[in-house]
């Protein structure tokens, strides 16, 4: 589930309604276009219904944890994946409830800025704990096989922290939400002694969208990583606080309405496992087709999906486009007319690179038990958009024939 947001517009102040992975951010009153950036969580704060003879500088905010992505993992021969959505407690407080519930998606929720008073309680869980937790919950489809385990990678995960406004009246303490008792006890106390002031590095900050080469408009999706200039056919990627080139092809069409979607192409060097080439790749990996020359002379390199998809899409796509990617000729730098958003960046797909490895295995019993000493070395990275034929419920793919159903990229603009 997506998190509904209230922001101001950094230029004329207004309130704008977002969805939690929106970076795009066009005000609807000044037309102003801007491109969000963030260091670390973003943290968001619940609405309260703080009764008016309760100051606002007492309200203190208790942070929950959130994380939302998918979890693969190997264990004996199987691969697993799971997708997970969960909040978590993000400080000790035997009286503060575990988790928040349903309550994220089902009311907005406001970004944490200097003009929330009251103090903020320090997160005492780590974000390493979360996610050892988060994966915990995919223990319930692995205890069952009893195996050794051999690989757990996050891929396209979104961590934020939402705040739970609280406040004490006669040594109770309440839950600002829905204005109900909680508890009573030392603890609170001993919680709002570590209470601190909000800090300005949290808030996110904003990047004028324009075409650092030409100065044109830089242009994509509200939820794309990447902006593009149709002025000087360039791609641009944020890059501590700027924004950078990118390495970018769009591979050529002779049909019209076709519509383009991104893959990451990343050459890699593989240690820990007999892979130097493409051969070794379709070896390894027990693909049933005679190994040629050329299969030799091919460099080792994936061809990823660059949107999210759920875990077995993810993996299915992967493999059949790294499996045939010879079939995929050298593009141009010319941004096509339609784009599929890119909503996964290169780090997450190199961090996806051992699944699709194993999701790639026929003979899992093999491969899986050398992926701990498996380790990638990215050469090359290429964001390579490939053209696709619409075919009403699909996208088929024009060189490969591969096809996507529609219904699982919508999906995956949710994930
Ligand atoms: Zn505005
Ligand atoms: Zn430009």
């Amino acid at each position: 589930m997506d998190l509904t947001i209230y922001q101001n517009c950094p230029s004329c102040g207004a309130e704008i309604e977002l969805n939690e992975a929106d970076r795009l951010i066009r005000c609807p009153y000044c037309d102003v276009q801007n491109f969000m950036v963030t260091r670390g969580p973003l943290r968001f704060v619940l609405p309260d219904k703080v009764p008016d003879h309760i100051r606002r500088e007492d309200i203190f905010y208790a942070p929950y944890l959130r994380f939302k992505g998918n979890i693969y993992y190997c264990k004996g021969r199987h691969l697993k994946y799971k997708v997970v959505d969960t909040t978590q407690q993000g400080t000790d407080g035997s009286v503060l409830p575990l988790s928040l519930g349903l309550r994220p998606q089902a009311m907005p929720v406001s970004l944490v800025t200097d003009e929330v008073s009251g103090k903020f309680l320090r997160q005492t869980i780590k974000v390493k704990t979360l996610l050892e937790r988060a994966a915990l919950l995919t223990v319930i489809d692995s205890e069952n096989i009893k195996a050794p385990f051999y690989h757990r990678a996050y891929v396209g995960e979104t961590l934020s922290c939402i705040y739970l406004p609280l406040y004490v009246e006669q040594d109770v303490l309440y839950d600002a939400v829905t204005n109900t008792a909680l508890g009573r006890g030392d603890s609170i106390e001993k919680m709002q002694t570590h209470a601190m002031q909000y800090k300005s590095s949290w808030a996110p900050h904003f990047l004028a969208t324009l075409c650092p080469h030409c100065g044109d408009s830089l242009t994509a999706a509200h939820d794309s990583l990447i902006l593009n200039c149709k002025n000087c056919h360039s791609s641009w990627e944020e890059k501590q606080g700027g924004f950078q080139k990118i390495k970018w092809n769009a591979v050529e069409t002779a049909f019209k309405e076709m519509y383009h979607l991104p893959f990451w192409k990343l050459s890699v060097r593989a240690s820990g496992i007999e892979m130097k080439n493409f051969a070794d790749f379709l070896r390894v990996t027990n693909q049933p087709l005679v190994i040629q020359g050329w299969h030799r002379e091919q460099e080792l390199s994936f061809l990823l999906p660059a949107f999210k998809l759920k875990p077995s899409t993810f993996l299915g796509l992967g493999k059949n486009m790294t499996l045939r990617q010879g079939e995929i000729p050298h593009g141009e730098q010319q941004i096509p007319k339609k784009l599929h958003p890119v909503t996964l960046d290169r780090k997450e797909a190199i961090q996806a690179l051992k699944s699709v490895l194993a999701g790639s295995a026929l003979n899992k019993r093999n491969l899986l038990p050398q992926l701990p000493h498996v380790r990638f070395h990215t050469l090359d990275t290429d964001l390579t958009y490939l053209p696709f034929f619409d075919k009403g419920h699909d996208y088929v793919q024009e060189q490969t024939g591969i096809s996507l159903a529609k219904s699982v990229l919508h999906f995956g603009r949710k994930l």
